[in-house]
């Protein structure tokens, strides 16, 4: 396994290799991301798995500042399963100018979910994606389902370029309380998990009672009964006509996001 900290050393690096697979992280590596690496090892790609907190993607100084790291276990984690090379840029690799414009401009969620609550976030992600994929010239782009709203807004970004990159998304891996497994529930304690594990087995078996309802107040309700501080929206969402949605079906997805012990928690089911 190859440890690569330069954009030019990781372009030259993979300079005429065929059949990538790009694993973009944040680090705090689980076994969410494992699935990942996985996937694209099952599907004999020379497999790279950069690891760069984005600073652009958070909308919450303090946030950004409080995002788990655990490098030297994720390098260990990332050896253990057969990645080919690390990327693992300083922040003046990805954005070297002093300041940092961004002119993406995104046309879908803006006005809801990830998109409302967290303004800037999907600019900040697109910009990311755009210079690590100008570096890392891959192939396979493998991204979570636990992500699904920035998977939508990534491929819409490839399509909207005739980028030629094959996108696959990957299931959300849960832990055994139901829990979509996320670098920031390191941030939670033993109770708080146990809460969440809590809401999102209440919400899963009301799955279909939650999309049809016109007025989700009775789950917001039990979501804080439960003891979530905040709660930034509970949506069914169609993935196909990306839009709100009162009809279950294949297409349709609830997406949650909250607050417990002061840690922002995203999911979808
Ligand atoms: P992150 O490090 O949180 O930016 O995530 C890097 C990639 O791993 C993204 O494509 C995520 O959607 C994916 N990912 C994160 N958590 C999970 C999970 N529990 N199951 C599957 N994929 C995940």
């Amino acid at each position: 396994m190859k440890i690569i900290k330069t954009a030019n050393k990781i372009a030259s690096e993979l300079l005429n290799k065929k059949k990538i697979g790009f694993i973009p992280t944040m680090g705090c590596l689980h076994e969410g991301h494992v699935s990942l690496i996985r996937k694209s090892k099952k599907k004999k790609l020379l497999t790279v798995v950069s690891i760069f907190v984005n600073p652009l993607q958070f909308n919450n100084k303090k946030d950004f500042k409080k995002y788990p790291k655990t490098i030297l276990n994720d390098l260990k984690i990332c050896k253990k399963n057969k990645v080919d090379y690390v990327y693992l840029p300083q922040k003046k690799e990805i954005y070297p100018e002093k300041k940092i414009i961004i002119k993406n401009k995104i046309h879908f969620f803006k006005k809801y979910m990830e998109g409302k609550f967290r303004p800037g976030h999907f600019e900040g992600v697109i910009e990311v994606m755009k210079r690590l994929l100008k570096h890392v010239k891959t192939n396979y782009l493998f991204l979570g389902k636990k992500d699904y709203q920035q998977l939508i807004i990534i491929k819409k970004y490839l399509e909207s370029v005739n980028s030629k990159i094959i996108v696959v998304p990957c299931d959300t891996i849960r832990d055994k309380n139901g829990i979509a497994l996320s670098s920031r529930n390191k941030l939670l304690d033993q109770k708080s998990l146990n809460i969440a594990g809590r809401i999102i087995n209440f919400l899963k078996s009301n799955k279909n009672k939650i999309i049809k309802s016109k007025n989700n107040l009775l789950y917001l309700n039990k979501i804080i009964e439960f003891g979530a501080k905040k709660i930034d929206y509970l949506t069914a969402f169609n993935l196909k006509y990306l839009k709100k949605t009162n009809k279950p079906s294949v297409n349709t997805k609830v997406f949650l996001a909250y607050y417990l012990n002061g840690v922002r928690l995203i999911d979808n089911f």
